[in-house]
């Protein structure tokens, strides 16, 4: 089977570069998911990754290395089903601001820059706000802002005015500097906007799109220097697919530098310890792997508010989901990570480099545990926007089942640490600051015994986590080793590039899909112009 291009991966990148490399009905393009067709409903519901994210069915579950810090083995998860992570991710839409954008590009990035990337992002968008300078309204990209009219969400706003003078407004991702407002969400009209349902769905009926999915790019297919297809694994069966111009590989930051491993493109020590032959030394391939760590806290409130008191027995989770069946509305409709600060952990910084979300609702036994609490409460992770420690993603062997070898880094450096040690005392501060005050009862967790800097670095360490958002494993930049160039080409073979939020070298913002998106949007118009 021939296409002119082979698209590895249908996550944030992957849906929109093949969905708009077949606009041009001349060009066949073959999209490969290793995931399903994800026709589950609560795929569709905002608040049904509560229940899509547990188990494997729709998501990897990644083992890491120990970690330095604890000597525990962590977890890291990842989508796997049409749509990639952007459907089951938490749908906060954060795009970063020109300062963080011009650094990508001044790291030796040309046409990475604010200039470039708000246009990308303008065009893509279809935000309910409408369109603005700031952004797009109708493009096919369903956004729209988690807002809503509940007193305790208004209050959690007022206090980071009030307390830390943070600017407010109805966009956030339309201001920048120290701010706080509701969060920018990819939902639209009740119903989660994925990659697969704004970018491929509505183009299914396109003869020249072939989405395989159940389908997992075992490895690359050489034709002397050039990548010239893909061998895949689908329903037990080996199949080959040729590409006649390009392979784009967009199998997101764990799943990318692991394909390129097997496929002999990689360090060449790293290669010769898992049995592989080199094809491509490339020596930066899985290394310069960027994720934040969190440091959560919970608050317990004296009164009866927020999203535990919609959800948190079986006759509210009824009600919940009749409101959501007859009207679209009510808790189930929305995403639950409604409030969104940037600020800076010194004032002396010239922007913000800590983000913080902020849920009105408890859980029983912390952050990642899914499980609601009985009583109400506010629920924060802050975490520095832009990690410098990192950490790495290779094989350990030639074969498909062969688990990854991750080594996750955080707080290894200095910038990260300072960034990460004041983080609990500005959210203790906004909790005390009124009117937020007149709901906070007590702090559930992590309590008194956590108050200088470095006993916030333990606790980010225990009770923290990664926030899924690692970039990083085949980045562009402008060295010779660097995995990619400017146009997301892989250097040292023709026929290959990489688009997946693994290419990129830093965290452009405080999350990373609205930037992947981008990065796919971008990566369309490359291949285009190269053609
Ligand atoms: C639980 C969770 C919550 C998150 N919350 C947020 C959030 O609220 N806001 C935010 O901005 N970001 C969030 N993220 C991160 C964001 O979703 C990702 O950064 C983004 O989707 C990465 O895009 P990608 O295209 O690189 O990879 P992905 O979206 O992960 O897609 C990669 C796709 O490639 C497929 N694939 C991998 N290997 C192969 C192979 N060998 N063959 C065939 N197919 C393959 C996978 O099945 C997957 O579908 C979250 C992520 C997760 C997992």
């Amino acid at each position: 089977m021939e296409f002119d291009y082979i698209v590895i991966g249908s996550g944030a990148a992957g849906a929109v570069i093949a969905s708009r490399l077949s606009e041009d009905p001349r060009t066949r393009v073959l999209l490969i998911e290793g995931g399903g067709p994800g026709r589950n409903p609560l795929l569709h519901y905002p608040m049904g990754f509560y229940f899509t994210l547990k188990g494997g069915r729709y998501t990897y579950r990644y083992r890491t290395l120990p970690v330095a810090q604890t000597g525990e083995r962590e977890v890291w998860t990842r989508g796997r089903v049409l749509g990639g992570s952007t459907a089951v991710n938490g749908m906060m839409y954060m795009r970063g601001g020109r300062a963080e954008w011009d650094e990508l590009e001044a790291l030796g990035n040309p046409g990475w820059g604010w200039d470039t990337v708000l246009p990308a992002f303008r065009e893509m968008e279809g935000h309910t706000l409408g369109a603005s300078e700031w952004r797009g309204g109708d493009g096919p990209l369903g956004v729209s802002i988690a807002r809503t009219e509940a007193g305790l969400d208004r209050a959690i706003i007022d206090a980071g005015v009030a307390r830390h003078g943070w600017a407010t407004g109805e966009d956030v991702n339309a201001m920048e500097g120290e701010r706080i407002g509701f969060s920018p969400a990819t939902v639209a009209r009740g119903r989660r906007t994925s990659s697969a349902s704004a970018f491929l769905r509505p183009h299914a009926g396109r003869p020249n799109l072939a989405i395989a999915t159940g389908t997992r790019a075992e490895r690359l297919l050489f034709d002397g220097d050039r990548v010239a297809g893909v061998l895949a694994l689908r329903g037990g069966n080996r199949e080959q697919f040729d590409a006649a111009r390009e392979v784009v590989v967009a199998a997101g930051t764990v799943e990318t530098p692991l394909l390129l491993e097997r496929s002999g493109i990689g360090d060449p020590s790293v290669l010769g310890e898992a049995g592989i032959a080199v094809r491509v030394a490339s020596p930066k391939v899985g290394t310069g792997v960027k994720e934040q760590r969190m440091v959560p806290s919970q608050f317990r409130l004296g009164r009866r508010a927020g999203l535990t008191e919609e959800l948190n027995t079986l006759p509210r989770q009824a009600w919940a989901g009749a409101r959501y069946i007859l009207a679209r509305s009510g808790p189930v409709s929305r995403m639950p990570y409604n409030v969104v600060c940037h600020f800076k952990s010194a004032p002396e910084l010239e922007r913000p480099d800590v983000q913080g979300i902020l849920t009105p609702m408890a859980m029983e036994l912390g952050f990642h545990d899914y499980r609601l609490a009985k009583h109400s409460g506010i629920l924060f992770s802050g975490y520095p926007i832009n990690p410098r420690s990192s950490g790495s993603i290779h094989v350990s062997g030639a074969d498909l089942t062969a688990p990854p070898l991750i080594e996750s880094s955080f707080l290894a450096a200095e910038e990260d640490r300072a960034a990460t040690r004041p983080i609990l005392d500005r959210f203790r501060e906004l909790m005390a600051a009124g009117p937020l005050a007149e709901y906070v009862e007590a702090e559930d967790f992590p309590g008194p015994e956590v108050r200088t800097g470095d006993e916030v670095l333990a606790w980010a360490a225990e009770a923290g986590a990664g926030i899924y958002h690692a970039v990083g494993s085949a980045a562009m930049g402008p060295d010779p080793d660097d995995v990619l160039d400017e146009r997301l080409r892989l250097r040292g073979v023709e026929g290959l590039r990489v688009a997946s939020a693994a290419s990129y070298p830093i965290q452009v913002s405080g999350s990373s899909m609205a930037p992947t998106l981008a990065l796919g949007w971008i990566a369309a118009d490359l291949i285009a112009a190269d053609r």
